[in-house]
């Protein structure tokens, strides 16, 4: 057996070679799909996750009850957005993460029309509390109009207050801002919280911003958060990864995957 021995280390030699230039050919860091099923996983199953939805909505009804302490002009109201704010679109982009696919309008719409999302923990608990003293709830979502109705029978599915066609705004025209709904509500109403888990939820400064113009104005509005704006986790996707692409024709996930890696410091 021993004067195998050269030989079968020669052998294992060559096996590890051969192993480290296949991991190394194979194995490209890949933000995409698995950043998506990543951030679908941690939003499935971490209590982390869990545990930062109740701190933002227990900071909402702390914020809530000092506002309803004092005398208002007008009637009160929140402002709320709908996805990865209230309702759950994790299945969604697990499934785009399975199938190797890049989001699309018509998988999404597909994905909505089926009425399946749940509700984002503590989203429900909040916004009935609020409905009880008297609060009105805006949803004010980025949805399309043709999901109008998908949208609404989704949140009273769930039970959720004013889930009707007059307080659910959907986007009105090419321009994600979210500003024009704000203002519409702010006519007959005073809005005490505005909730989401994306920067543009919130005011339109954080509207049309590269990432790092977005960062500085967070800094900037560093105050505001925990006090009128409520932020929720969202690992799945969001206008900070959105930016990256702004400008370019990606369809396919490698391109998506080269301009991410390209931003990874
Ligand atoms: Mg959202």
């Amino acid at each position: 057996m021993k004067r195998h021995e050269p030989v079968l280390f020669f052998a294992l030699m060559l096996i590890v070679v051969a192993c480290n230039t296949t991991t190394t050919a194979k194995s490209p860091l890949a933000l995409q799909p698995a950043g998506e099923a990543w951030g679908a996983l941690y939003q499935q199953q971490a209590a982390e996750y869990k545990a930062l939805c109740f701190q933002a909505y227990n900071i909402a009804r702390l914020r809530l009850d000092q506002r309803l302490s004092v005398r208002s002009k007008k009637p009160l109201a929140i402002i709320t957005d709908i996805d990865e704010t209230v309702l759950d679109n994790s299945p969604y982009f697990s499934k785009l993460a399975r199938e190797g696919k890049v989001y699309s309008d018509s998988s999404w719409i597909n994905w909505t029309d089926q009425v399946m999302c749940d509700t984002v923990p503590g989203a429900y608990k909040f916004l009935k509390y609020a409905s009880a003293k008297g609060v009105a709830v805006f949803y004010i979502t980025n949805r399309f109009q043709r999901e109008l109705l998908s949208t609404v029978g989704n949140l009273r599915k769930w039970k959720l207050p004013n889930a009707d066609t007059t307080h659910v705004l959907l986007l009105n025209s090419n321009d994600n801002s979210k500003e024009s709904r704000r203002l519409s509500v702010e006519k007959e109403h005073e809005i005490i919280l505005l909730i989401g888990d994306n920067l543009g939820d919130f005011n339109q400064y954080f509207d049309h911003l590269n990432n790092q113009e977005r960062s500085l104005h967070a800094q900037t509005k560093a105050d505001l958060f925990g006090r009128t704006f409520v932020v929720l986790p969202n690992s799945m996707y969001g206008n900070w990864e959105d930016v990256f692409y702004k400008g370019q024709h990606v369809n396919s996930l490698q391109k998506q995957n080269q301009i991410l890696l390209n931003n990874l410091k």
